[in-house]
C-alpha cells in the first residue's frame, strides 16, 4: 500500500517534506481488529507536535493520522459487530487495556497503556490500517468522508472538555480562547443546555465577532470582566494568562477546565498574579483534559449529526500530506485539513 511515512523527527521550517512517500506492506488484521481501508484522513496539530519532537512517537518509521474515515475491507476471526464495507471512524485513541480501573469505569483514556493512532502504531496517512472492531466508530450518514474526519479528533476532545464541565442547563458556560475547538464547544453547548449563557473571551477582534454570530451573550478579551460570573468555564489556549483571568471569573464552587495537551513557556509568570482569596479559594476547581474515550467519540459524532456541525473542508490528495502540514503550521487558512485517499 502506498503510506506517507515519517523516518525521523525534524522541524517543519527547515525540512518542509519530513513524510515520504513509501510502499509498504499491506497491513493484516489480528482476530479481533478490522482492515479499513482509508477514504479521508484529517490532518491535525498533533501531527505538528510529532513531527517536531513535543509529542515523539515512540518507535520510527510511523505512519501518523488519527482522524481516519474508511471502509471496513477485511475482519479478524473474532470480528463479530463489524460488516465488510461498513464505513467507519478512528480516532486518536487506539486502544488501552480494558482491564485496569480506568478502563472498567470508562474512562480508558486514562489508561497507563493508552496507545495513539497514528503515534504509537501506525494511523491514516495511507490507504489501509487496521484496528480494533471496538475502537471504530459508525460514522452517521449525513457527513461525507471528508467532513467527517475532523470531527473525530476537535471535536471529540470539544465534548470531552464539555462533559468535564459539569454543567447543568441553566448555568453560565465561559470559553477561553475561540479557535477551531472553541467554536465547536459553542455550538455544542447551545444545543445540549439551550438554556445557559455562553461568555468568549479571546483576543482577537475576528474570534470575538464570529462567537457572538454563533450566539454567545458576551465576547470580550482575556481580561475583560464578564457582567455575571461564570459556573464553567473551558480553556483551549496554550497560554497560562488566560487561566488566571479565567478563575477570578468563576463563581464559588465553579470549575474550570483546560483543553490542553501542553501550556507553553512563554507567559509562565504570569501564574505568580495567582491570589488565593481571588481566584481559589471558595471551593474553585481545575480540571485538565487528556485524551479521549470511546464514549466521547461516539456520543460526539451522534450530537454532531443532530445539531448538526458541518465542518469546513479544505481537501488535498494523501500524496500532498507535507503541503497540507506546512500550510497548517505556517497559514491561518479557516476550515480544516483533510487528506482525500480514494
Ligand atoms: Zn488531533
Ligand atoms: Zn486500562
Amino acid at each position: 500500500m502506498k503510506a506517507m511515512v515519517l523516518n525521523e523527527l525534524c522541524s517543519l521550517e527547515e525540512h518542509e517534506t519530513p513524510l515520504k512517500l513509501t510502499e509498504l506492506p499491506d497491513p493484516v488484521p489480528g482476530e479481533n481488529q478490522i482492515l479499513v481501508k482509508v477514504c479521508a484522513c484529517g490532518v491535525c496539530h498533533t501531527e505538528l507536535d510529532e513531527i517536531e519532537g513535543r509529542t515523539p512517537p515512540p518507535s520510527l518509521p510511523v505512519v501518523l493520522g488519527h482522524q481516519v474515515v474508511g471502509r471496513v475491507e477485511e475482519a479478524g476471526s473474532k470480528v463479530r459487530g463489524s460488516q465488510i464495507g461498513e464505513r467507519v471512524g478512528i480516532a486518536w485513541i487506539y486502544s488501552s487495556c480494558g482491564e485496569c480501573k480506568f478502563c472498567l469505569g470508562g474512562n480508558e483514556n486514562l489508561c497507563a497503556d493508552f496507545k495513539a493512532t497514528g503515534r504509537d502504531v501506525n494511523g491514516g496517512y495511507a490507504e489501509y490500517m487496521t484496528v480494533r472492531e471496538d475502537f471504530a466508530y459508525r460514522i452517521p450518514a449525513i457527513f461525507s468522508d471528508v467532513e467527517a474526519a475532523p470531527l473525530l479528533c476537535a471535536g471529540a476532545i470539544g465534548y470531552r472538555s464539555l462533559r468535564l464541565a459539569d454543567l447543568e442547563d441553566g448555568q453560565n458556560l465561559g470559553l477561553t480562547g475561540f479557535g477551531a475547538s472553541g467554536h465547536l464547544v459553542l455550538m455544542m453547548a447551545r444545543h445540549r443546555y439551550p438554556n445557559s449563557k455562553v461568555f468568549v473571551f479571546a483576543r482577537s477582534a475576528n474570534q470575538r465577532a464570529f462567537a457572538l454570530e454563533l450566539g454567545a451573550v458576551w465576547a470580550g478579551d482575556t481580561e475583560e470582566e464578564p457582567p455575571e460570573k461564570l459556573a464553567g468555564i473551558i480553556d483551549t489556549t496554550p497560554a497560562w494568562k488566560p487561566v488566571v483571568e479565567a478563575l477570578k471569573n468563576l463563581e464559588s464552587g465553579g470549575r474550570l477546565v483546560i483543553n490542553a495537551i501542553r501550556k507553553e513557556g512563554a507567559d509562565r509568570e504570569y501564574l505568580l498574579r495567582l491570589d488565593y482569596p481571588v481566584h481559589l479559594w471558595m471551593e474553585k476547581e481545575i480540571k485538565s483534559v487528556a485524551n479521549v474515550s470511546r464514549r466521547d467519540v461516539q456520543e460526539f459524532l451522534e450530537l454532531a449529526s443532530e445539531i448538526p456541525i458541518r465542518p469546513e473542508v479544505q481537501e488535498f490528495v494523501l500524496e500532498q500530506a507535507n503541503e497540507a502540514l506546512v500550510e497548517l503550521k505556517t497559514r491561518k487558512v479557516r476550515g480544516a485539513k483533510v487528506l482525500r485517499v480514494v
